[in-house]
């Protein structure tokens, strides 16, 4: 689908598009093996080098300041082979903009960051529950100038191997942002095997970590008094980044599996030639297109400065959901080969069941879309 894309889109989606097939396809394999935290290093360099790190930064900052639809379909490029890839780009693209409103840790990191020379991630989930903020329990005291942090935070996306890791926790029942230099004395992380998306998770304890209060920054528009304070406070960035992932790797599959039901032939024909098989791709390919209409309609909203929020809950388990149908129908295609490791088509399931969980689970965003349709006794699920 290029018809809604710009001339300068396009040829960003076509070099996203080569990076993807001529460089991660062929050592994407890696990223399940031992060798998985140098693949994506060595890819987020090359991808600091294309540009895509400066695509969501502010041209006052150094970035290209792109519309969000052209960050979306790099995602949705890399994703076809590797939705590990895209979450590293959006760690490490859009959390650089929480530093421009730390001004001492961005003249350290900022720049390093954006040139694939350090790599950043942020921590949110507290072992209580990503959004469970009334049973959070404070993360940080003040002392003299400095806050001084207690407590865990689990699954976090690259912490095993990051420089920086943006830790998001309460103080006085609000929330803050920590820069924690993964150094400080009292920051110990252990890595968390899972079962997609690549690399291990990072399961961090804070004990006595010391960082001073001028280099952190209150967020008080996501959580004030222990609550969410705003419908969908962070979600910009995310459901539809997340979404666009997922729209990716459901067409990564399809096609591999189109390709494979084309060839592969029973009782003389293509098994694509088969009814069943046939009424399979094409509901696939419904599902498909659809979440591309709904989520770059969002996306087109969103610029034109007319932003839904219910519509940014309700794409995020539409996208990740229609992912995982999409790879279980597409690893039946390739019969007993979609089961093996080797083929590299079961990664595919195993990676869009995460993003069903990760940014908030399918459930947590229905709660949300109940509050926001004004049901009795909803409550936001999610951010
Ligand atoms: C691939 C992946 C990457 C991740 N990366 C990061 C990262 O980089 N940094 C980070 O901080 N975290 C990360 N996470 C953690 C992720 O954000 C959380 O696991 C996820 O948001 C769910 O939160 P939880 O685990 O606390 O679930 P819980 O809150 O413990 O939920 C338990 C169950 O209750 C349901 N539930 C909870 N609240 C509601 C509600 N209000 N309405 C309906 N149902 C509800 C949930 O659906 C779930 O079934 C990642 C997770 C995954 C899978």
């Amino acid at each position: 689908m290029s018809y809604f894309l710009t001339e300068e889109q396009q040829a960003i989606r076509d070099v996203a598009r080569r990076f993807t097939q001529a460089e991660v396809r062929p050592r994407v394999m890696e990223l399940y093996g031992p060798g998985s935290h140098r693949f994506i290093l060595d890819m987020g360099r090359r991808m600091a080098e294309l540009g895509f790190l400066r695509l969501p930064i502010p041209e006052f900052a150094g970035g290209l300041q792109a519309p969000r639809t052209t960050l979306l379909i790099v995602y949705e490029e890399l994703s076809k082979e590797c939705p590990a890839l895209a979450l590293h780009l959006m760690l490490n693209g859009v959390l650089p903009a929480i530093l421009l409103g730390m001004p001492a840790a961005k003249d350290k990191w900022f720049e390093k960051v954006l040139a694939g020379e350090a790599t950043m991630t942020g921590a949110a989930t507290d072992p209580r529950g990503v959004a469970n903020f009334s049973e959070w329990s404070e993360l940080a005291v003040l002392d003299g100038d400095n806050f001084v942090l207690n407590g865990t935070r689990n699954y976090c996306t690259g912490a095993p191997y990051a420089d920086l890791i943006i830790v998001f926790g309460l103080y006085q029942g609000t929330t803050w942002a920590f820069p924690l230099e993964t150094g400080t004395p009292g920051f110990v992380v252990r890595e968390d095997p899972k079962m997609g998306l690549g690399t291990t998770f990072g399961a961090m304890t804070l004990t006595d970590v010391r960082i001073a209060r001028d280099r952190c920054m209150e967020m008080p528009g996501w959580v004030k008094d222990k609550q969410m304070v705003q419908a969908n406070g962070l979600s910009v960035i995310n459901t539809l980044d997340i979404s666009s992932m997922a729209l990716g790797l459901a067409e990564g599959v399809f096609e591999k599996a189109f390709d494979y039901a084309r060839e592969r032939t029973n009782a003389g024909q293509p098994v694509l030639s088969l009814g069943a098989i046939q009424a399979k791709f094409a509901q696939m390919k419904a599902q498909i297109e659809t979440t591309r209409c709904l989520l770059f309609s969002i996306a087109r909203l969103l610029e034109e400065g007319r932003q839904d929020k219910m519509l940014e809950h309700i794409i995020k388990p539409v996208a990740t959901e229609m992912a995982v149908d999409v790879a279980r129908q597409c690893m039946q295609t390739f019969g007993g080969a979609g089961y093996c490791t080797e083929t590299g088509i079961e990664r595919y399931l195993r990676d869009a069941m995460g993003l069903t969980i990760g940014e908030c689970t399918s459930d947590m965003h229905w709660s949300s879309v109940a509050s926001l349709m004004g049901m009795p006794g909803a409550r936001l699920g999610s951010f």
